[in-house]
């Protein structure tokens, strides 16, 4: 058997038809605006969200940082949990590319409320910098794929329409979390001011992340991604990958997630483990008895590849590539451990 690489869905590799798209791609140069791959990708998923308009960028942390530049001006402060990837791996952008301080929150897994948003609202004062933003994040990454629903994020959106916040969502596994909740991607787009989608995770692709928001941003975000270098050229060829995966790759993370329930249970199960935090979609969380470094060997023995996030804790991420045998393979070894 291969390995099992439960490491991140980032390791997935293109399928023979996600190749054969990206084959046979149309492709322009996109810094014009002349790529059609890369323009129907964009159109396709701004539709797709009930958005106006999109930018294909080469990362998520790139639609991210491109957003938060969108939507705020120097000095300005935004809100986010604790956990945020924006805020804890995109290397201190936050503030490099946008002069932007961070007021951090603690949310239960990484899910913020309006309650807790609220009071952390600068009042106007030239001491304090002006709130201009809020970033949530579905599902929470280090929360453990812990997801919001649309009814949680309403009150969010509300407060931030009264108070004249703009609204991002670090939407890298937005999928995932629509798996998830039965939540509508169409009714997303009401609620946020831009949406950043990873095709590179979940999904497959082998590059790329989408930002959507109204036209007057996009136009905006073409500028920004052009400063941060992001203007690529004939690009289809991954935008392909990325429209390929939208067709094909949705449908099927409702797998993912059964196979992060069959992993769950058989690590409730193992004496190894003392704690497996709640599994809501595609990755499972989970503090063993041992220091995580010598389960992790003890896994690698019997090829499977993980992370530790903590000192007792590792990670597994379920994706595309792990199939059915893989899983059973993983039971096996859990209960030897
Ligand atoms: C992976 C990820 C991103 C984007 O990461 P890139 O590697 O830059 O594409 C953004 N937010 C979250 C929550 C992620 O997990």
């Amino acid at each position: 058997m291969t390995t099992v690489d439960l490491r991140s869905d980032t390791v997935t590799k293109p399928t023979p038809g996600m190749l054969e798209a990206m084959f046979s791609a149309k492709v322009g140069d996109d810094v014009f605006g002349e790529d059609e791959t890369i323009n129907a990708l964009e159109e396709k998923a701004a539709a797709l969200f009930g958005m106006e308009a999109g930018i294909f960028c080469p990362s998520g942390t790139m639609t991210n940082q491109i957003a938060i530049k969108c939507f705020t001006q120097p000095l300005d402060e935004l809100i986010a949990d604790q956990t945020a990837h924006v805020y804890r791996y995109e290397g201190g952008g936050i503030a490099f590319n946008s002069g932007v301080s961070t007021r951090l929150l603690n949310g239960y897994r990484g899910i913020l409320t309006a309650d807790m948003i609220e009071p952390e609202i600068n009042a106007e004062n030239i001491h304090y910098p002006h709130t201009s933003l809020v970033v949530l994040e579905n599902t929470v990454n280090k929360g453990g794929g812990a997801c919001y629903t649309l009814e949680q994020i309403n009150p969010i959106a509300n407060l931030c329409q009264q108070r004249g916040l703009k609204l991002h969502l670090d939407g890298a596994r937005i999928f995932n979390a629509l798996t998830a909740t039965g939540d509508k991607a169409a009714d997303y787009g009401q609620y946020f001011n831009g949406i950043s989608v990873c095709l590179s995770k979940g999904l497959g692709a082998p590059v790329g992340s989408v930002l959507l928001a109204d036209k007057e941003t996009i136009k905006y975000a073409r500028r920004i991604r052009k400063v941060l270098g992001g203007g690529m050229r004939q690009a289809g060829f991954l935008a392909a990958a990325g429209i390929y995966a939208l067709d094909h790759h949705i449908e099927r993370l409702k797998i993912d997630h059964a196979h992060a329930q069959i992993l769950a249970e058989a690590l409730a199960n193992s004496a190894a483990v003392t704690n497996v935090l709640p599994v809501e979609t595609n990755i499972i969380l989970f503090d063993t008895i041992e220091p995580a470094g010598a389960v992790l060997s003890k896994l690698a023995a019997h090829r499977i590849q993980a992370m530790s996030t903590d000192k007792h804790r590792i990670r597994f991420v379920l994706h595309l590539d792990v199939h059915p045998e893989q899983v059973e393979h993983v039971v096996n070894v859990i209960a030897t451990l």
